[in-house]
């Protein structure tokens, strides 16, 4: 029927060769995917990002209206700087039973299979519509699906579940924790470093606030997880990035700190956050303020990723377990799209091939086994969807 690519692995080669990482657009390859759905006579509807550099696709297979099963996946890519390769990770590179490159595992290989499946979605004659989202902008926070989803149950159909095919080995994750990152700016004013009375070092004032930080580390640690089911079993607190200062002779005048917060589903940031704000307000801020009276403190999120929370007995969880074939859920620390479509009264879940472990790392890749035991998947799902 179609002179192009048809296999999970022809598929998963076009989808890698695309650079996606996230700073670039995605248009390409979305592109790519609404021409080989139309090739197929699926229509598609795009979403595109407020700059028009990006965009979300939307399609179903099956009958038109409300219901159905929805497949989602990010289309973008983390960048490969800094990382020493064996192959090109924009070639994919097929050695051992793995194929390797950059997406493969995360998560181009689930797209590859959803595409691969839709001619046999196409000749099921669905009694149940098949969704699938492909989205950007998830490796920089989970942000780019967010107007696609607010559409479902609006412009678009709402799915009565959806799978977000992020890597679990195929396992079905039910919970995951969210993820709050800021960044805190310390403002001070620079001086030469032999009158320090003279100026008001941002970096010793961030440092209290890292102090600070770590205190909420070490609580909440000790405060634990009640549900015994996360790795590690608690929320936890990081600060990943510092940046202050300019010369050895100068008082530094400012100081960033980037943190974020990973909470178990049912953490609540708001008095963690405020917390925090009334310790720079009044603890840091006063010593700053005694000899730089412009000095400030200031807090803004970078992003906020929701949680998963289980939804124990849902259509999504017992779909996928039983497409799986295994009798109970997982849960992962990292965040996925799976909160915003639980956020929109999606019943969702995450399952798809591939290691976390693969992830994000120089020679990723994903075993083909992988990819077959998610074709099974898909093909269950077809059969589910067929019966009237
Ligand atoms: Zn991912």
């Amino acid at each position: 029927m179609l002179a192009g690519p048809t296999t999970t692995e022809e598929l998963l080669a076009h989808l890698v060769a695309f650079d996606t990482t996230s700073r670039n657009s995605n248009l390409e390859l979305i592109g790519f995917v609404r021409d080989y759905l139309s090739a197929y006579g699926v229509e598609s509807v795009t979403i595109p990002s407020e700059a028009g550099d990006k965009a979300s696709l939307f399609a179903t297979i099956g009958p038109p209206g409300v219901g159905g099963v929805c497949l989602s996946g990010h289309s973008d890519v983390v960048p490969v700087d800094g990382q020493s390769w064996s192959s090109d990770p924009f070639t994919l590179t097929p050695a051992d039973g793995r194929l390797y490159g950059r997406g493969s595992c995360d998560m181009k290989g689930f797209l590859a299979a959803c595409l691969g499946a839709v001619p046999a979605m196409t000749a099921a004659k669905l009694a149940t519509p098949i969704h699938l989202i492909v989205s950007y902008d998830e490796e920089v926070g989970c942000t780019g699906v967010v107007p696609a989803v607010r559409k479902l149950g609006v412009d678009l159909p709402l799915p009565r579940a959806c799978i977000v095919g992020e890597p679990t080995s195929m396992r079905v994750v039910d919970a995951h924790k969210s993820g709050m990152a800021f960044v805190t700016t310390v403002t001070g004013r620079e001086a030469h470093s032999s009158m320090p009375q003279l100026g008001a070092n941002a970096i010793f004032a961030a440092a209290e606030l890292v102090g600070e930080l770590d205190r909420y580390r070490a609580e909440l640690i000790e405060a634990g997880d009640p549900s015994g089911r996360f790795d590690p079993p608690s929320t936890t607190v990081q600060v990943t990035v510092i940046e202050g200062g300019t010369a050895g002779n100068i008082v530094p005048r400012q100081c960033a700190l980037r943190w974020n917060v990973r909470g178990l589903p049912e953490f609540d940031i708001g008095p963690l956050l405020a917390r925090f704000e009334r310790f720079a307000e009044e603890v840091v801020l006063p010593k700053l303020k005694a000899s730089a009276p412009e000095a400030s403190i200031g807090t803004v999120p970078v992003y906020t990723v929701p949680p998963l929370a289980p939804q124990t007995g849902s259509m999504a969880e017992l779909l996928a377990l039983r497409l799986a074939g295994q009798n109970r859920t997982h849960t992962v620390s990292y965040g996925t799209e799976g909160g915003h479509f639980q956020e929109q009264g999606i019943p969702t879940i995450v399952c798809g091939p591939g290691s976390i472990d693969q992830a994000h790392k120089p020679d990723e890749f994903i075993e083909v086994s992988q990819l077959r035991a998610c074709e099974r998947f898909l093909a269950g799902l077809i059969a589910e969807c067929g019966r009237p």
